[in-house]
């Protein structure tokens, strides 16, 4: 085994990869970027290198930085962590020549799996079943315009080079092809440097089930299941193992397929072959196709771990390291099931706009496995994936796995940022879901409905209300009310773009009375803090302005300032504004153009994906204010139509 390794990643697999091996006696050398410094994975480590900026050009990705700060250290193996140089032959050619063990699959491996139209080549010729699709090298239009003509409507463009669900785009009809082609390859340019495209047939009510490999570079064995149909453009967000409705025979078959994919490649370590399977006649083991294989570790490992009780890093580690695999297949059994949550710093109710922000608060529950990068008070930054956490729970059945995971979800509490916990929550008390009816279409179909987000009550306003008076954390019932008789407060608070006023009396030593329009609600002591009229403990905590009740969802509120009232209403919504922090990727129009509502302004770029700003009304253009290739905060001023005369 080794002594020291270093980790080439950041975030919360790179704080995963350091548990289990530091829990081997391994010591662990971190690199990060300036962005990252103070970093959980920093902190974690037992030494760190400072890389380079915060781009993940000039820091994460910067093999030849990564592999110096390894052989100054003295490290004896890298572990590419998921993302970034993780499936980059050239990196693992590099760390190889430098006489280092590269931590996964060795880089031929990777090379046949690393762009899907070669890998379903290469997976046709081993047997293994692959959607059907033009998977060539011919990347004219036209032609590939016939081939979807010929595959047959509807068709998905994919990036070969695609990963993280960027890249693709769903055509239903041929009018909207070239459209649709220009997109994704834009994209694919923009995420993987290289813009050639597959198209293949699209499944109408797909399940996306994956198979956890884990290989030693000749034999293969697998690790049963993992159901990934809960995505939101294409991207995953609660997985599951095993499959929901999986038969024996459909497992074996799945099984075999994976395996033999693995070992037609001489695969070593551990990775994911993942297949799209047509479950609109249930689970049947002729309805399976290969999609892609993963050459490398993936987010949602964990719930495979749970259900084997194997630590992945650790055969990871040991493989690398020259043992042979750790188990025969016969002795890996499945036990119980397991969930993860991706709980991300994200605006659903705007596209799952990425977000960032302050981390002011953030618990997670007791008693579940949480893997997380972050810690309160860190910031998400513009330059990663805005990724806070994974909740995975484990229990003997779906249905207690799944209880398990709502109460999880439930009792976890994060302010400063717009996240996608309510989704989330939403989401798992699905009746699809419980019911274990799952496709990649659910969440699409239910976006109103798991977008939807609780209103504050009063009570949850009273609360807030005293909290923002400073009476919630270090309960005194007398501050700020001993000197006075009645004693009596009035607060103002915004709840999103609603504001209101709170009056707070304190009757005696033991209750205060908080009044919110005509309701009256009545708290009173209990140890520790204070009780609500329905019995309920407040939990609530101020930051700075900002006031959060944490009720089964988080609620935030801001306490109001007089003063900025006025500035607010004087801006105009003429001026099309970033959304959120970025790279302004195209601009479509020219002071002096007339457009039309739901026209193209600009594109945007964050975190890899792109996002289309739209005019919201007939206009002529009055001044275009950042330049392409501008990177610039949210909020800033893009373009600024004419004022509406009519
Ligand atoms: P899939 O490619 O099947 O969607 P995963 O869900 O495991 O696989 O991962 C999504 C992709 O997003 C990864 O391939 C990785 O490139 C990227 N990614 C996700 N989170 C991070 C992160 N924290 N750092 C770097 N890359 C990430
Ligand atoms: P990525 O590398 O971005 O993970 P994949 O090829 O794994 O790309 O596809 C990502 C997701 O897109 C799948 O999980 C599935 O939901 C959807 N998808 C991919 N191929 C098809 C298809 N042929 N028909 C329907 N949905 C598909
Ligand atoms: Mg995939």
């Amino acid at each position: 085994m080794f002594d020291r390794i270093l980790i080439a990643n950041r975030g919360e697999i790179a704080c995963r990869v350091i548990d289990s091996a530091h829990r081997l006696g391994l010591s662990c050398i971190a690199v990060h970027s300036e962005a990252d410094a103070g970093a959980r994975h920093v902190e974690l480590a037992d030494r760190a290198v400072q890389i380079g900026g915060p781009a993940p050009a000039d820091s994460y990705l910067r093999g030849d930085a990564i592999i110096a700060a390894a052989l100054e250290n003295g490290a004896q193996a890298i572990h590419p962590g998921y993302g970034f140089l993780s499936e980059n032959p050239e990196f693992v050619e590099a760390v190889e020549k430098a006489g280092l063990v590269f931590i996964g699959p060795g880089a031929d491996a990777i090379r046949a799996m690393g762009l899907k139209g070669a890998a379903k080549q290469l997976m046709e010729r081993a047997g293994v079943p692959v959607v059907p699709g033009y998977h060539g090298d011919n990347q004219d239009d036209a032609h590939l315009a016939g081939a979807a003509d010929a595959i047959g409507w509807p068709v998905l463009i994919k990036a070969v080079a695609g990963g993280g669900g960027k890249g693709m785009r769903l055509v239903r009809r041929a009018a909207d092809f070239t459209e649709a082609l220009a997109a994704a390859r834009a994209e694919a340019r923009g995420a993987f440097g290289n813009d050639a495209v597959l198209v293949e047939k699209f499944i109408e009510k797909p399940r996306h089930i994956e198979i956890q490999v884990f290989g030693d570079g000749d034999r293969a064995v697998h690790l049963y299941e993992r159901d990934c149909s809960l995505q939101r453009r294409h991207q995953k967000v609660i997985e599951e193992a095993p499959a929901p409705g999986m038969t024996a025979e459909m497992r074996s078959a799945m099984g075999a397929a994976a395996v033999r994919a693995a070992e037609a490649i001489g695969y070593a370590g551990a990775g994911t072959v993942e297949f799209i399977v047509d479950a609109s006649d249930g689970l049947r083991a002729d309805r399976f196709w290969f999609m892609e294989m993963n050459t490398r570790l993936q987010v949602e490992h964990p719930v495979s771990e749970a259900i084997t009780g194997i630590d992945l890093v650790e055969w990871q580690l040991r493989v690398a390291a020259g043992e042979p695999l750790p188990a025969t297949q016969d002795e890996i059994t499945l036990n119980g099931h397991a969930f993860e949550a991706r709980l991300y710093a994200e605006d659903v109710a705007r596209g799952f706009l990425p977000a960032t922000g302050r981390l002011a608060h953030l618990r997670f529950p007791e008693g579940v496995r949480v893997d997380s990068g972050v810690r309160e008070g860190d910031g998400i930054s513009p330059w990663y994936d805005p990724m806070i956490a994974k909740i995975i729970t484990h229990g003997p059945t779906r249905d207690i796995a799944l209880s398990q995971l709502r109460a999880a979800l439930r009792a976890t509490e994060v302010a400063g940022t717009v996240t996608n916990l309510t989704f989330l929550e939403n989401l798992a008390s699905d009746p699809g879901l419980s019911a274990g009816d799952v496709d990649t279409g659910l969440i699409g179909r239910n976006l109103p409905a798991l977008s939807c987000a609780p209103r504050a009550s009063e009570l949850i306003r009273a609360q807030a209300a005293l909290c923002a008076a400073g009476l919630v954390e270090k309960p005194r019932p007398f501050q700020g009310f001993a000197l006075w008789a009645p004693l009596e407060q009035t607060l103002r608070l915004c709840d999103g773009a609603q504001s209101f006023e709170a009056r707070i009396r304190c009757p005696d030593a033991r209750g205060i009375i908080v009044r919110i329009g005509k309701a009256e609600l009545a708290f009173r002591r209990i140890a520790g803090g204070w009780a609500g009229p329905d019995g309920a403990p407040v939990n609530a905590r101020r930051i700075g302005d900002l006031v959060a009740v944490f009720a089964g969802a988080t609620f935030e509120f801001r306490v109001e300032d007089p003063l900025l009232v006025a500035a607010d209403a004087a801006h105009g919504s003429d001026v099309i504004e970033a959304p959120m922090p970025g790279l302004v990727r195209t601009v479509f129009v020219r002071p002096g153009d007339s457009v039309a509502a739901g026209d193209r302004l600009a594109v945007m770029e964050a975190m890899k994906m792109e996002h289309t700003l739209r005019a919201g009304r007939d206009a002529t253009v009055a001044e275009v204010l950042a330049r392409e290739g501008d990177q610039i905060e949210a909020g800033a001023a893009l373009i600024r139509l004419q004022e509406d005369t009519a």
